[in-house]
């Protein structure tokens, strides 16, 4: 897609209002479904992973939560931030809402998974009711979540990294910053939740203190552990979310 047609389409996305953005207070039932590109969908047992990971991050008490996996899309780049910025995802995402296009989309977070690479920020992208992120070969490596743990706390791993990034975007679309997440000291470590993530050890983020107050602990010679649970202060707002696409 050219550029200014992606702009006329972000810019009506922006607005929402053309396409049915309705408030829905409160919010009942919270749609999350994914997609992989089709060199993310050649690793065994990536929608699996996806699925209990977001339902890990995202089956919260005040909502009740519908994951779903919406196939295999081709897409031009593998590249998990670009095919959101450069409007690739959100034109096909918005055309769905349109009828027209090969993806049903859902109401809240429309999330590609492709096998972009992981280490060079930014590995992915959300927007409002819109993500994306690389890492399929990573998630691939991830462990199944059994049923009955809670996963306070993670080792900082490739894949634990990438699959936080994962949640990260899809908090994005629901309308979480990073200052909704916090640190906490774990033992010997310092563990990040996943809306500040790897901010908490880049010198370039600045802030020391999440939106609700919470002052993060110093960093310097701790360990790094993650966790998949989102902070209270990103929970609370996320219980004020109201609703997102509808289709009329
Ligand atoms: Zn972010």
């Amino acid at each position: 897609m050219k550029r200014r047609a992606f702009l006329g389409t972000v810019g009506s996305l922006g607005s929402l209002g053309v396409i049915g953005y309705t408030s829905r207070s409160p919010v009942e039932t919270l749609e999350i479904r994914f997609w992989l590109s089709e060199q993310a969908a050649t690793y065994d047992g990536v929608p699996d992973r996806i699925r209990e990971y977001l339902q890990l991050a995202f089956d919260l008490e005040f909502w009740t939560l519908e994951v779903s996996f919406g196939g295999t899309v081709p897409v031009s780049t593998e590249d998990g931030a670009n095919v959101t910025i450069h409007g690739e995802w959100p034109s096909r995402v918005v055309a769905g809402y349109f009828g027209r296009g090969e993806i049903t989309p859902v109401a809240d977070v429309n999330l590609l998974v492709t096998d972009g690479q992981m280490r060079t920020a930014p590995t992915g992208y959300g927007i409002p009711h819109i993500a994306s992120v690389g890492g399929a070969r990573h998630i691939a490596e991830l462990e199944p979540v059994e049923f009955g743990d809670r996963y306070d706390v993670v080792p900082y791993r490739t894949p634990e990294r990438v699959m936080q990034v994962l949640v990260h975007e899809a908090g994005h679309a629901l309308g979480l910053n990073h200052d909704h997440g916090v640190t906490f000291r774990k033992g010997d470590a310092v563990a990040a939740s996943p809306m500040l993530s790897a901010y908490a050890w880049d010198p370039e983020y600045d802030g020391d203190r999440s939106s609700c107050g919470t002052v993060y602990p110093e960093t310097d010679d701790l360990g790094r552990k993650l966790t998949f649970s989102f902070s209270a202060c990103a929970q609370r707002r996320l219980e004020g979310y109201q609703g997102g696409f509808t289709r009329k």
